[in-house]
C-alpha cells in the first residue's frame, strides 16, 4: 500500500537542503567532538555526487573512549535502574523531538543515501518514530517469572539488561535501523555506542543531540561515525561490549561472529541478506495485486531492501501473462530527483554501490538470461553514476549467479516451477533464509508450504509487509535473533536467574 505523501511536505527541498547544516561529529559522554586522529571521511550525495559533510572518522581510542562512557553510564544506574516508566518518559520525549524535526531527518535520509524524499518521510520517519514509541510504551508492562520451587525458596528469573549494546547499522534505512536496535537497548536499560554506516552517518549523528535534549543521560546513548573495519571492528572486539546488534552483509555478519570469539564471548545477534523468493502459483487469487506486489517488493528502495523478494518463482501457466504485466509495471518505476516529491524511484546509495549492481546485470547477460527491462536514458537530476533503472530478468534458472548472490539492487530474477513442490524447492536451495512468500487460493496448500520454507518470515498473498508487533529476522546466512516485538528484548537483555533461601532470613 502507497502510503499519501504528507501535503504540508510537498515544499522546495532543494532550497531545504542548502540551508541545512548537517552534524559531523562523534557524539560521545553528552557531547560532540572529532575524532581523536582528526581524521575524517567525506559523506557523498550519491543523487549529485557532491559532499555532503566531512565526517569524523572515529576509530579505536575513539570505540575505548565511547565504550567508557556508556559503561559508566551504565554502573552510575541513573538509566539503567530508573524506574521503567521514567525511562519510558524519556524515550517518549525523544519521540516527540524527532517527530518535530522530522523534515531535517528525512532530508539527511535522502541526501545520505538517495532514497526518494518522499519515502523518508511517509515511509521512513514514521517507522523510526513507531518503534522508539513501541518499545518505550512495552517497557513498562513487562513482568518477571517467579520459578515453581519448593516451599521456602523463592527462585526469580529476572530480565536484566547486559551493559553496553554496540549497534552496528547499515545504510538502507538508516534511522531505520538505528531505532530497531537502538529503541529496545535503552528501554531495558543498556547504554549503546551506535555505528553508523559510512555511506548515511548524518542522521544517527544528528539523534545524538536529541537525545540529550530528551533527558537521557550523558554517556547512555553514543555515535560513533567511522569505517567498518575500524570503528565497527573496535566495537565488536571490545571487552566491555557486552552486545552486538548488527545489521548488514552476510560477509561481515560472519566476521562479527569470529570478533564475539576472539574477544569476550558477547552477545551476537545478525540481520543479514537475503534472497528471498516469492513464488506465484496457478490458482493466485489475485494476479493484479501479486503483479504490484511483486514489483513493489523487488524495487522499492531502489531495490536496496534485505527482505526484497528478488527470486519471483512463477508456475508456468501463468507465467507469460504475470511477465508482460510485470515488465509494463516495471517500466513506470521512472528514475528522478530525490528531492523532487513527485519521484517514487531515486539513487542508488554510492557510485560503488551501483558499479556492482550493474556488474550483475552483465553477468545475469552472460550466462544467459533474458533481460526484459532496465535499459533507458540516465534520468534529469540525477548523477548517471547511481542510476539504475528496474530490471527484469527472464529465464533465470537457480544456479545462475542473478539468483544466487544478493544484488541489493533493482533487479529481479524470474524462475519458472511446473508445481508447488518445486517451488518449494527452489525457494530452499539459497544460502540464505530470510523470507519467502507464497500466492495461492488454497489455504491448505498455502499452510504446508509454510511449514517447508526454510526462512524466518513467510508472507502468503502479500509481500513484504511487517509491523513492529511482528517479530523479524532469518535462518541460515540471514542471521539469527529476532529484531521488532518483544521478542527483540532477547537481543539485549539476559535472563538473571535469583535463588533467594528463605529459611536464612529471620
Ligand atoms: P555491510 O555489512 O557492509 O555494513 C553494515 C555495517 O557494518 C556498517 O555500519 C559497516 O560500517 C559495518 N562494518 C563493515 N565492516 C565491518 C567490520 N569489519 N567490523 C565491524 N563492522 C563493520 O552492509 P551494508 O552494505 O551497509 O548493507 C547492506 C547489507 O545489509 C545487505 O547485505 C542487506 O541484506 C543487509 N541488510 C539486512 C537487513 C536485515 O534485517 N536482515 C536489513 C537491511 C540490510
Amino acid at each position: 500500500m502507497t502510503v499519501p505523501f504528507p501535503a504540508a511536505s510537498r515544499k522546495d527541498w532543494h532550497a531545504a537542503a542548502r540551508a541545512l547544516k548537517p552534524e559531523a561529529l562523534a557524539f560521545i559522554d553528552g557531547g560532540y567532538r572529532p575524532a581523536r586522529s582528526g581524521a575524517t571521511f567525506a559523506t557523498v550525495n550519491p543523487a549529485t555526487g557532491t559532499i555532503l559533510a566531512d565526517v569524523a572518522a572515529c576509530g579505536e581510542a575513539d570505540a575505548d573512549e565511547a565504550v567508557a562512557a556508556a559503561r559508566r553510564a551504565f554502573a552510575a544506574g541513573h538509566w539503567s535502574s530508573a524506574a521503567p516508566a521514567a525511562r519510558k518518559a524519556v524515550l517518549l520525549r525523544l519521540a516527540e523531538l524527532i517527530e518535530a524535526d522530522a523534515d531535517a531527518f528525512a532530508l539527511l535520509e535522502t541526501l545520505d543515501m538517495g532514497k526518494p524524499i518522499r519515502d523518508s518521510l511517509s515511509i521512513d520517519l514514521p517507522a523510526a518514530v513507531r518503534c522508539l514509541r513501541w518499545f518505550a510504551e512495552a517497557i513498562d508492562k513487562l513482568y518477571d517469572e517467579i520459578a515453581p520451587t519448593r516451599g521456602g525458596t523463592l527462585a526469580m528469573v529476572r530480565r536484566a539488561p547486559v551493559g553496553v549494546v554496540a549497534a552496528i547499522v547499515p545504510w538502507n534505512f538508516p534511522l531505520v535501523t538505528a531505532m530497531t536496535k537502538i529503541a529496545p537497548a535503552l528501554a531495558a536499560g543498556n547504554s549503546v555506542v551506535l555505528k553508523p554506516s559510512e555511506l548515511s552517518p548524518l542522521s544517527a549523528v544528528r539523534l545524538g543531540r536529541l537525545a540529550s535534549e530528551a533527558g537521557l543521560p550523558d554517556g547512555v546513548l553514543n555515535v560513533l561515525p567511522g569505517i567498518g573495519p575500524e570503528a565497527g571492528r573496535a566495537l565488536a572486539l571490545h571487552e566491555q561490549v557486552a552486545a552486538l546488534a548488527f545489521t548488514g552483509s552476510t560477509a561481515v555478519g560472519k566476521l562479527l561472529m569470529t570478533y564475539a570469539g576472539q574477544s569476550n564471548m558477547k552477545k551476537v545477534s545478525l540481520e543479514c541478506g537475503g534472497k528471498s523468493a516469492n513464488i506465484v502459483l496457478a490458482d493466485c487469487p489475485d494476479i493484479d495485486r501479486a503483479v504490484e506486489a511483486a514489483a513493489m517488493g523487488a524495487f522499492q528502495n531502489q531495490g536496496q531492501i534485505c527482505n526484497a523478494g528478488t527470486r519471483l518463482v512463477l508456475e508456468r501457466p501463468i507465467r507469460d501473462a504475470f511477465l508482460e504485466r510485470l515488465a509494463a509495471l516495471a517500466k513506470t518505476f521512472v528514475p528522478g530527483d530525490p528531492l523532487l516529491p513527485e519521484t517514487r524511484f531515486g539513487a542508488m546509495a554510492s557510485a560503488a554501490h551501483a558499479a556492482r549492481v550493474r556488474g550483475y546485470i552483465a553477468k545475469g547477460e552472460q550466462e544467459g538470461a533474458i533481460r526484459l527491462t532496465g535499459e533507458g536514458p540516465a534520468a534529469p537530476g540525477l548523477s548517471p553514476d547511481t542510476c539504475i533503472r528496474p530490471t527484469v530478468f527472464r529465464g533465470v534458472d537457480n544456479s545462475m549467479t542473478i539468483a544466487r548472490e544478493e544484488i541489493f539492487g533493482p533487479v529481479l530474477s524470474v524462475i519458472d516451477a511446473k508445481d508447488m513442490d518445486e517451488a518449494i524447492d527452489i525457494a530452499n536451495a539459497s544460502p540464505y533464509g530470510l523470507a519467502a512468500a507464497i500466492w495461492t487460493r488454497d489455504l491448505a496448500k498455502a499452510l504446508d508450504a509454510e511449514r517447508r520454507l526454510d526462512t524466518g518470515f513467510v508472507w502468503i498473498n502479500t509481500l513484504r509487509v511487517g509491523d513492529i508487533t511482528v517479530p523479524f529476522g532469518g535462518v541460515k546466512a540471514s542471521g539469527s535473533g529476532r529484531d521488532k516485538s518483544l521478542h527483540a528484548f532477547d537481543n539485549v537483555t539476559h535472563r538473571k536467574s535469583v535463588w533467594v533461601d528463605l529459611s536464612a532470613s529471620s
